[in-house]
Order: C-alpha cells, then structure tokens, then sequence
C-alpha cells in the first residue's frame, strides 16, 4: 500500500509506466469522462490502447455487463473505473478478467464499502473524496507488479521506489496522510467498512427513492448501476436550476450544482456527508416541490 503523491491522475500514467513490462498493449473500459482520461494518458505510453466496452451512445448512462467484455489477446491489464464521479455510473460487480491484472480507479469508491482487493492487480484513489484529505493518493499493488516500470521513466513514477522506501523515498504528504489516519481511524470506530457499507446504501437508496417518486426530479442513470457515492438529478423545468440551488444553499445544502459537462444537480454523498445531511436535502426537495411543482 503506497502513500503517494499526483493525484489519480498520476496513476493514469503510472499505470502503463509500471504495468506494461515487455508488452505493448492495455484494455480499457470506457463509461465516463474519468475512463475517458485515464485512456487519453494510456495513449501515451502503449503502442495499442483496447477498448473493450464503450459507453458513450448512452451518454454514460450505464455500465456494460460481463458478457460485453471481449478482452484482447494479450493485453497488460484491463482498467476500468468502478465508479464514475461525473454522470453516477457504479459497476455492480467485478469484471472477470483471469490472468489479466485488473486495475481499478477507486477515487470515489475507495472505503465505501468492503473491497475484495485480491482480485485486483492495483487499486488506486485520490483522497479528497471518500478519504478527506486532498494531497494524497492511495496505491494498493500486487506485489508481483512492482519492479517491472519502465526505466526511461522519472524514478517518481517507480511503484518499487515508493515501495522499498515505504512512501518516503521523497517528502510525502504529511499532514493530508495524518489525516488519512485519523479518518481510517474513524472509520473502524464505526464497525469498519460493512457499517460504512449500511449507511452509504440506506444514505443514495433514500435520495433516488425521493427522486424517482417525484414527477418533478429525475435521473438519468440506468437503474442497475446507480451510484451510491454520487446522485445526479434535473428538475424538470431547468429554468428553475438557479432557484433551487440558491434556496438550497440559503438552507446550507451547498455544493449541489451538477459537474459542468452534464448541468443539473448532483449530490455527492461520501462518508463525510452524514445520513441527516441527505434527510435534509430530501427535506428541501420535497418542499421546493411543493413550492414550484
Ligand atoms: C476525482 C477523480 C479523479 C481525479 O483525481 P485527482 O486526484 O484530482 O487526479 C480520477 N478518477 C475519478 C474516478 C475521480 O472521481
């Protein structure tokens, strides 16, 4: 387990610079702008980048099932993104891979819930979501995929770097990985990851139920693989976007505007947000409604 430093978005390099080893070729599932970056910087580094699943048509709305992977014949590894923070697509199982290493771009995944982590050949997250602190990034890698990074490539870049010195080989960030700790901390005190796991379920399952028994929101992700980390939603006059967030923020429900590639609203409900958090945006909702229905 790596302390490191670049954000998810150093892994999006440091996973081909650290996984390809005599190969040329990686396999990448496509469903949201995150995968989407993470395949533009693995152009970079592998002679062939295989899209294996592709999402785009519905306007990542959804996530392919097991049966639409056609793996190619021998790729690196297989990278997917199980969460996707923008649009709220979450996959709702493993992709099988067999020998192929999978990777996994936990950043709003990561601590959710209980992960099986050895059917993974690396997972990684950036903090500030469902961890806190920004600064830090944590890289879980199978010890067999240390050692073998390219060597054109910055020593920063080397997993077996950071590994032999245990995340120091630089100065490492200190106080977001304190923090760090404290929130692991937490996390145990409340029962660990499967009482994480009850709260963050009943936490999105309440807001979509206020959501789909509404005629006035709605949410455009299919409902097999809705997010319980991130729950976007349109009002049904957009005129009233404005409003609503304003009225929202006056009641301190802030943050909620949509990202700016998809427009509405979007709740992101990580660990941090408690489950009051989401009664009382249920609340807003329900009134502002009422108010403007
Ligand atoms: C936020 C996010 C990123 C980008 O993380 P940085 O640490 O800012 O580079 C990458 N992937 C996913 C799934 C994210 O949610």
């Amino acid at each position: 387990v790596l302390f490191l430093q670049g954000g998810a978005s150093s892994q999006f390099a440091m996973v081909p610079i650290n996984l390809l080893d005599d190969k040329s070729e990686a396999d990448y599932l496509l469903t949201g702008q995150w995968s989407k970056k993470a395949v533009a910087e693995a152009k970079r580094y592998c002679k062939v980048v295989n899209i294996i699943a592709d999402t785009s048509d519905s306007k990542f709305t959804t996530a392919p099932s097991q049966a639409d992977l056609a793996l190619s014949s021998d790729p690196a590894y297989v990278h997917y993104t199980p969460n996707e923070t923008i649009v709220g697509v979450e996959f709702a199982y493993i992709p099988e891979t067999g020998e192929i290493p999978l990777v996994a771009d936990m950043s709003s995944t990561i601590l959710s819930r209980p992960v099986d982590v050895s059917r993974y050949g690396v997972i990684y997250a950036g903090a500030q979501k469902n961890i806190g602190p920004a600064g830090l990034t944590v890289v879980i890698v199978r010890d067999d995929l240390i050692g073998t990074a390219n060597e054109n490539m910055p020593a920063m870049f080397d997993y077996k770097i950071h590994a032999d010195n245990e995340s120091m080989y630089n100065t490492p960030p200190t106080y977001a990985w304190y923090l760090a700790g404290l929130v692991f901390e937490w996390a145990l005190e409340q029962g660990g990851l499967p009482a994480l796991a009850e709260t963050n379920k009943r936490k999105a399952e309440k807001l979509y139920a206020a959501i789909d028994g509404s005629g006035f929101y709605s949410n455009p992700v299919d409902v097999s693989c809705r997010s319980w980390m991130n729950v976007p939603f349109i009002l049904a006059n957009a005129d009233l976007d404005a409003a609503f967030l304003e009225q929202a923020a006056a009641h301190n429900l802030k943050a909620l505007k949509g990202h700016r590639s998809v427009g509405g609203m979007r709740a992101s409900i990580y660990n941090a947000m408690p489950e009051a958090g989401v009664d009382a945006l249920i609340e807003f909702m329900v009134d502002f409604e009422k108010r403007n229905g």
